[in-house]
């Protein structure tokens, strides 16, 4: 991505969709704004659309067509950021300051195609220093982006973390500021496990796997772009005045705990085929086949015995209704095709398990503790993760977070 150095004055501050979830926020949000301004900040802001918008967009979507991923979906999610900004900009000028609103094309933010997951590829950070050199306050709309041939994209769920770390980047900025509706990064869900604590410091690699594990607090692509391009990102209440979490990069976080967080998703599916045909041409068959289409593929597990070969993946909720439709009309007259779809993926994280043995048995025994079985299983040398049944989400996360140590009160 181009980038150039910046004022230090100048700094990125996203707004999340509960920070301007009713129009006595995003009043409280122009009164921050006013007050960082008046201690001679220059901010660009990021917003998200107004909490609940983006939802019930999908859900307008999938009456008509659960499966549909192509350009009307991008340019119909993309219209909640559009109401956020505009709000957020008459709250501004209100207040006698001098707000630029802007969608995606307006500012230049490029992405690749991919419809509903793009890639945002550069941003004109000549335009917004001409905005900041004018006086005026860049107010960007998040999640959003434009294709080469000037179709609106959108950048996955959550994108608009990733829309303020990419305009960060592209003016050269040290730092990004996520303001959201918790106080900090926690060891878990804080809704999910009481118990979770604030975790003042995380490395980028950390707080990779989780966000890639289901933790939506932060995009996944966000803290990508990040550690690519060393911006530390600010996270924090934008309602308390509390310091929040810091993500930095490894050579300034000084702990490494066995197990940093517990991490869950709650959305999940498992596909299960059989009989499949041996060999790995099947597999490579329909991997590709349900790239090509954007879906993700997360576990995969292949076993076989006498009877034949079967294969079981789990893949987000969101892709599934797409995978049924591929994989049905390719092979449904070969291979029989089950879903399981109350289904949920517990993780833990922490690169301290990288010296340490015994976490896995530690995992799982916790889980055979409390009688929850296991679909699929994946571990890397910072993560262990099952897919387990989601009425049971609450006791393993609660469970696994007492195990590894981490509530508030040990
Ligand atoms: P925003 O609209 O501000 O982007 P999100 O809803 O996307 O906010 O993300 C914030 C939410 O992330 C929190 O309300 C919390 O429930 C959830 N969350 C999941 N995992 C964590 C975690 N480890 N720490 C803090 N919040 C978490
Ligand atoms: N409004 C989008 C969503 O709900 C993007 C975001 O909130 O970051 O996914
Ligand atoms: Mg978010």
């Amino acid at each position: 991505m181009n980038s150039m150095k910046t004022q230090s004055s100048v700094v990125v501050k996203k707004f999340g969709g509960t920070s301007v979830g009713s129009i006595e926020r995003i009043e409280q949000v122009a009164e921050r704004v006013l007050g960082d301004t008046r201690k001679g900040q220059k901010p660009i802001l990021v917003a998200s659309a107004m909490s609940g918008e983006t939802n019930r967009l999908v859900s307008l979507a999938s009456e008509i067509n659960p499966a549909y991923r192509g350009e009307a979906y991008d340019m119909l999610l993309a219209s909640g950021e559009q109401v956020s900004i505009s709000l957020l900009a008459m709250a501004l000028e209100k207040r006698g300051l001098k707000p630029e609103p802007l969608l995606a094309y307006q500012l230049g933010i490029q992405t690749d195609s991919l419809f509903s997951k793009a890639r945002i590829l550069s941003v004109n950070h000549e335009k917004m220093n001409s905005i900041i050199a004018a006086g005026k306050i860049p107010i960007v709309a998040g999640f959003q982006g434009v294709n080469e041939i000037h179709k609106i994209t959108t950048l996955g769920r959550g994108g608009s973390d990733t829309t303020a770390v990419a305009l960060a980047a592209a003016i050269g900025a040290d730092s990004c500021e996520i303001y959201t509706d918790v106080p900090a990064v926690f060891s878990a869900d804080p809704r999910l496990v009481p118990k979770a604590k604030e975790l003042p410091v995380l490395r980028y690699d950390e707080m990779m796997e989780m966000a890639s594990l289901g933790s939506k607090v932060l995009h996944f692509r966000c803290v990508e772009l990040a550690a690519k391009y060393k911006i530390k990102i600010h996270l924090r209440s934008t309602f308390e005045k509390r310091e929040g979490t810091w993500i930095v990069p490894e050579e300034e976080a000084m702990e490494n705990p066995v197990v940093s967080a517990v991490t869950h998703e709650p959305l999940t599916a498992v596909i299960k085929l059989f009989p499949v045909p041996k060999g790995t041409g099947f597999l490579a068959d329909l991997f590709d086949k349900l790239s090509k289409n954007n879906v993700v593929i997360d576990i995969i597990t292949q076993s076989h015995n006498e009877e034949g070969q079967r294969l079981a993946f789990s893949l987000p909720m969101e892709d599934l209704e797409q995978a049924k439709e591929i994989i049905g009309s390719s092979y449904g007259d070969q291979v029989n095709i089950s879903v399981m779809q109350d289904k949920a993926k517990i993780s833990i994280v922490g690169v301290g398990m990288r010296n340490y043995t015994g976490v896995a048995y530690r995992f799982f025994n916790c889980l055979n503790k409390n009688e929850i079985d296991v679909d699929l299983v994946t571990t890397s040398d910072i993560k262990v993760s099952a897919i387990i049944d989601k009425d049971k989400l609450s006791q393993a996360a609660i469970g696994l977070h007492s195990e590894f140590g981490l509530d508030n009160d040990q």
